[in-house]
């Protein structure tokens, strides 16, 4: 069934040399007892690499949807997701997960250190540089005195930064993460936000970041792609003009900040409203 709107306005598109990950005229329908619901009606932009952005959107406008899709764990009902320009069909080598569910993500028979290590084993990389890269994963979400511990042993906040770090081991080309910080104290919540930031800049990596912070976005973000209400589609694609460097102080109280905050709130107001892109055209 092909997308009813295709004039909605699509996100920002790239050249393909400088594109890592495109998503193209996206449609998910979920097949319920009480019929078709369409999450997400068509959703079009291409991640660049070594950007950061971030997404944001009402509660049930089809993020993770949007995320399970782009991670090969749901099929597209019409459309398609491509990650150096193939058609991403299963879940692809190059890309780690962080889902909101930490506690379910985590095996609780086994160690911290376990955790981490088990999707290096996995992809079969040798034992003595799975050790180290445990250790240096561990090291930089502020865990490595935690490595022999049972992730039940751990608070809510410690445990979301085990499956960060097990992420960060993995080193993957692309990082998507659903509202990873939704359930962590605010002060770990500011310093998990830095450790993104550093790990992109390190290790070069492309992040898809789903919050339903405004604040979290734009702090984040090289740009912010703000989604309608669901049926899903782009309702903006905004680039983040602040400085690179960015400080949890200092950069939420710059001018331009609040300029740019008050802009993705007035757009998430629309959307909650029920304003669509293309009902504007009608
Ligand atoms: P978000 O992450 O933005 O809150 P979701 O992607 O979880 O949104 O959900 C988008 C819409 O799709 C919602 O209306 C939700 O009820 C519906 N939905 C999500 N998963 C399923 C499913 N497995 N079966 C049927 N409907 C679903
Ligand atoms: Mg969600």
């Amino acid at each position: 069934m092909p997308p009813e709107n295709t004039t909605a306005p699509a996100g920002r598109t790239l050249p393909a040399d400088q594109t890592l990950l495109s998503v193209r005229g996206l449609q998910k329908v979920y097949e319920t007892d009480d019929g078709p619901i369409e999450a997400v009606r068509n959703l079009t932009f291409d991640l660049g690499k070594n950007e950061l952005t971030c997404l944001v959107g009402p509660s049930g406008s089809g993020k993770t949807t949007l995320l399970k899709c782009i991670a090969g764990l749901l099929e597209p009902t019409s459309g398609e997701v491509l990650l150096d320009g193939k058609k991403v069909t299963g879940p692809p080598k190059k890309m780690a997960v962080v889902f909101q569910e930490y506690g379910r993500s985590l095996f609780p028979w086994l160690r911290v250190a376990e955790n981490v290590e088990l999707p290096l084993r996995n992809a079969g990389v040798p034992k003595g540089e799975r050790r180290e890269r445990v250790a240096e994963a561990l090291e930089s979400v502020g865990l490595g005195h935690a490595a022999k511990q049972y992730p039940w042993q751990l608070s809510g906040g410690m445990q979301q930064r085990v499956a960060i770090a097990r992420a960060i081991a993995y080193q993957p080309e692309v990082l998507l993460m659903d509202e990873p910080f939704a359930a962590v104290d605010a002060q770990t919540r500011a310093d998990l936000e830095d450790l993104v930031r550093s790990i992109r800049k390190r290790l070069g990596v492309t992040v898809l970041f789903v919050t339903h912070d405004i604040d979290e976005s734009v702090y984040l973000g090289s740009r912010v792609v703000i989604l309608s209400s669901s049926p899903t589609v782009v309702q903006e694609d905004i680039e983040i003009d602040l400085p690179e460097d960015r400080d949890q102080l200092e950069t939420r109280a710059l001018p331009r900040f609040t300029e740019l905050r008050h802009h993705v709130y007035e757009q998430i107001q629309k959307a909650k409203q029920g304003f669509r892109p293309d009902d504007a055209r009608v």
